[in-house]
């Protein structure tokens, strides 16, 4: 294959740590899920959820049907859980792929049972609404499903989920302990209707963090899985209750090479919109990453690389597939030399937390928003 000028390593013996800082504040029986949606965080699906396994996770959550054929056809034959929208027509697919499922509506329920062959089930978790209204249905829908679940003999009620709105937004908590309540008793409901042994589906990496009574028998992982912690508020909060030790480490390093070195006269206009115009004569270095390839182009004149070890700005806007970045002070740049856009070069740094910030948004969208296109290649260490 052709030799790429911009790819993202990422460090698996990073992935593994992170996972085993999880699985130390969890319970003995509880299991650790690692949700590998969105190409996993844009780690790259296969090569996270290997990593992950590797590391002890028991169950890989992906968002839509289409990841768990990936995985599959990718050799992976361990416990895969779908958390998003299935469809009753995909209901052969989900069975013939071995996938455990959120489930929230009965017809759902009669395909998988339809398409499930004698003598197995299809386990799915009830997802009950605690408030995120976002998936999920009422306490007595669910109940109603669990009964419907009884009457078949090709499913399996073995979980109960729920989803929190917000414990990684604030540092006040009385929503999330409210649904944390909501779904205790949807739980318990659920484990007396007849599945006693359901399990209790509720953590997200903040919760997991913060509350061991959120953890019951499964919590789903995603940004700490990849060493991001969900938010400077979650931060806080782990910090106020000594819960802060926890050690992540970001593992996904995004990398470029120097295309072209110019130097440009003072009084010169740089890139579409003109926007950003020469203080002094400038050197300009164009690296081939834009926003196509998912840097983000809220970056514009905002972000900065690395460039031997050192920051260089963005001037004027990201283009679809190119940028340029103000070299000026940083001697001897030459075309070849290795620009780091998100991560460690020497001693600086460049976080997707600081990203996030100049663009406008959340650790999560900027590195799943890395496109697929972009190579993921794994290694040792960052
Ligand atoms: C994405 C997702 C998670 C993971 O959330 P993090 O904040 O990344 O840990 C857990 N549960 C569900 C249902 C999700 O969609």
């Amino acid at each position: 294959m052709a030799r790429r000028l911009t790819w993202c390593e990422v460090s698996t013996g990073n992935l593994t740590a992170n996972l085993r800082e999880f699985r130390s504040l969890l319970g003995p029986r509880c299991e650790l899920a690692v949700v590998v949606k969105a190409n996993a965080y844009g780690h790259g699906l296969v090569l996270a959820s290997r990593a992950f396994l590797d590391a002890g996770a028991d169950v890989l959550c992906v968002h839509d049907l289409w990841e768990a054929e990936v995985l599959r056809r990718a050799g992976i034959g361990e416990p895969i859980h779908v958390l998003g929208p299935v469809a009753p027509d995909q209901a052969l697919e989900a069975v013939a792929l071995g996938v455990s499922l959120v489930a929230y509506d009965a017809a759902l329920i009669r395909a998988l049972d339809a398409a499930t062959p004698s003598g197995h089930r299809t386990r799915i978790h009830l997802k009950v609404e605690t408030g995120t209204h976002r998936q999920g249905v009422s306490l007595e829908e669910a109940l109603a499903l669990a009964d419907l679940a009884r009457g078949l003999r090709g499913v399996e009620v073995a979980g109960v989920a729920s989803h929190f709105a917000d414990v990684e937004d604030t540092t006040h908590h009385d929503f999330a302990r409210r649904q944390m309540d909501l779904f205790r008793q949807g739980l318990d409901a659920v484990r007396r209707a007849g599945w006693p042994e359901a399990r209790g589906d509720l953590a997200n990496s903040a919760a997991t963090i913060l509350w061991p009574e959120t953890h019951w028998d499964r919590v789903r992982l995603g940004i700490g899985a990849y060493g991001m912690w969900p938010s400077a508020e979650t931060r806080v909060s782990a910090a106020m209750i000594h819960r802060d030790q926890i050690a992540l480490r970001p593992a996904l390093t995004w990398k470029t090479r120097v295309a072209q070195v110019k130097t440009v006269a003072p009084g010169e206009f740089i890139g579409y919109g003109r926007t950003w115009r020469t203080p002094r004569s400038t050197i300009l270095a164009v690296i081939p990453v834009g926003y196509a390839d998912g840097y983000d182009r809220g970056l514009s004149n905002l972000a900065h690389v690395l460039v031997r070890g050192q920051r260089a700005a963005v001037r004027g806007r990201i283009c679809m597939n190119l940028t340029m970045v103000d070299v000026t002070d940083i001697p001897g740049v030459v075309p070849g030399d290795e620009v780091v856009l998100l991560g460690d070069q020497g001693d600086e740094s460049l976080s997707a937390e600081r990203l996030a910030q100049w663009a406008g948004t959340i650790n999560y969208e900027i590195t799943t928003r890395i496109a697929e296109s972009v190579p993921r290649v794994p290694v040792e260490t960052t």
